[in-house]
């Protein structure tokens, strides 16, 4: 078991504790505990964290960071932990930001189109109050009950809404951030168009907590759809499932989403949940549509055409919005359910072009199957985007050596499509020693150059994104 040296000697934590007031500053070790983790599954090596810190404002934020700066101490801002990439993991210890307390909506800007937001703030939250103003903010990660604003913006998350509506990047109008030397930046604005130099704002969106902290963010929003109905088309073979979800592309409709679930995805969930998932099938699509009332109808209708012209040999529709939920509460259990079935689980994120989505099923399948690995395969594939979950336990050294040759080769088969890494998930710590492939040297160098500016002495989240030497 690893575990790092402390960093912080007791005069600085007093220090800290002046600035951010005695009980936002946690140092007892089983506070440092909970802190040692996210969602993501490292095996059993231990990292604590030396201090905790809970602050209330971009103030405080700013003089903890000189004082970390000053005296090259790791920060590590974390929102609820639930990426899946190791990134609030402390690798070399130090402190840990956690942004629960900034979690104000500060506006719902219904003329413009656009909200102002604390990090803090759950998605799912946001979601529910600008949905009551009739507006929409459409990034949907599967976590959003509780993952946050600033988290989703660090990992510049999707969701199976990605498809139609984009990802979190596609919404970030303005920031304001913290950067390592304390200093206060804001980068966008509330401008729709805005090329003004470079572009900062997007920069920082996807920068996983390693060029600053992310204190406030001005998000654009949407009109509601009048409508949405979800769809369940079931598939024997998970390959017509594939070439539906290329035929509907083809066929220029957009669903707002194309989300894919395989067999062993739905016994796994209905093993915890009846849902009512066929799981005699081989892979199921999710699929929902949405827009105008009487648009919603047509779509639904030309894509169960396309799905049955491909081979579905059923198809559940949704009649309500109580039914429409249930769907996706099967989908959303999806990672819960496989997580219960061993000590871990581990999902990978790859994405490749559209058109070689049925490639990389098989490919997935056929790795897997040459290591003798339990996967569950779901994931936005109407994006590209399939997540093989490995259900694991890493105290088999065997079994953890297996996942690991087995995610080298869906890594290197989605590069051979002509994709990439991660989709959305980001890359953080467990996926660093692949990011030189995907990349090339010129590109990593650019990034350490830009990583170098913004965080010359490295304190913001070390050992994340890049391979370690
Ligand atoms: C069950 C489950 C389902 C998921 N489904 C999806 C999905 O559908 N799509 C998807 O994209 N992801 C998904 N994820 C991954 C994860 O939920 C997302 O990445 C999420 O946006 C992270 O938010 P968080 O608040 O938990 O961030 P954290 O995990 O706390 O932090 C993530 C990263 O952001 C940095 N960070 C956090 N806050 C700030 C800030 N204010 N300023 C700067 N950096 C910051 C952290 O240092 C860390 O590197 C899922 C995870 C789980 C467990």
């Amino acid at each position: 078991m690893k575990t790092q040296l402390t960093n912080i000697k007791s005069n600085i934590i007093g220090e800290l504790k002046k600035i951010a007031g005695k009980s936002n500053v946690l140092t007892e070790y089983e506070d440092r505990y909970c802190y040692a983790y996210d969602a993501t599954a490292i095996g059993e090596d231990l990292y604590l964290p030396d201090a905790v810190i809970l602050p209330e404002n971009k103030h405080q934020i700013s003089e903890i960071l000189k004082i970390a700066n000053e005296n090259k101490i790791p920060v590590i801002t974390r929102g609820a932990g639930t990426n899946l990439v190791g990134g609030c993991i402390p690798l070399k210890g130090g402190i840990i930001l956690h942004t629960s307390k900034m979690n104000r909506i500060i506006n719902i800007d219904k003329t413009n189109l656009q909200c102002t937001v604390e990090p803090g703030v759950s998605v799912e939250k946001l979601q529910q109050e600008v949905e009551k103003q009739g507006l929409f903010y459409p990034p949907d990660p599967a976590s959003l009950k509780v993952s946050t604003i600033g988290g989703s913006i660090a990992q510049s998350s999707g969701g199976p809404r990605g498809f139609k509506y984009g990802t979190t990047k596609d919404y970030v109008l303005g920031l304001e951030a913290v950067l390592a030397d304390g200093s206060i930046i804001k980068t966008g604005g509330k401008t729709v168009k805005n090329v003004t130099g470079y572009n900062l704002n997007q920069l920082l969106t996807g920068s996983e907590g390693t060029l600053g902290v992310i204190t406030l963010a001005t998000l654009r929003l949407i009109p509601k759809p009048e409508e949405r109905q979800v769809l369940l088309a079931c598939f024997e073979s998970i390959d017509e499932a594939a070439k539906a979800v290329t035929e509907i592309i083809s066929a220029k409709i957009t669903p707002s989403t194309l989300d894919i679930m395989d067999k062993n995805t739905m016994q796994t969930i209905e093993k915890f949940h009846q849902t009512g998932l066929p799981t005699d099938m081989d892979a199921v699509l999710v699929l929902e549509v949405d827009g105008f009332k009487e648009s919603v109808p047509v779509q639904a209708g030309r894509i169960m055409d396309i799905c049955r012209a491909s081979g579905a040999k059923n198809i559940r529709i949704s009649r309500s919005r109580q039914e429409a939920d249930e769907i996706w509460f099967a989908r959303r259990s999806a990672f819960g359910a496989v997580a219960r079935l061993n000590p871990n689980v581990l999902t990978e994120d790859a994405v490749v072009p559209l058109d070689k989505i049925p490639d990389m099923v098989r490919e997935i399948r056929r790795i897997t199957d040459k290591y003798s690995l339990t996967v569950c395969i779901m994931g936005h594939i109407g994006d590209g985007n399939i997540h093989p979950n490995f259900s694991l336990d890493l105290r088999d050294k065997d079994q953890a050596k297996r996942f690991e040759q087995a995610a080298e080769e869906i890594f290197n088969a989605a590069i051979f499509f002509g994709g990439t890494l991660s989709g959305e998930h980001g890359i953080g710590y467990s996926k660093s020693a692949f990011i030189n492939k995907a990349l090339g040297p010129k590109n990593i160098e650019l990034m350490k150059a830009i990583k170098n500016t913004f965080d010359p002495n490295g304190i913001l989240n070390p050992d994340k994104i890049f391979a370690r030497n």
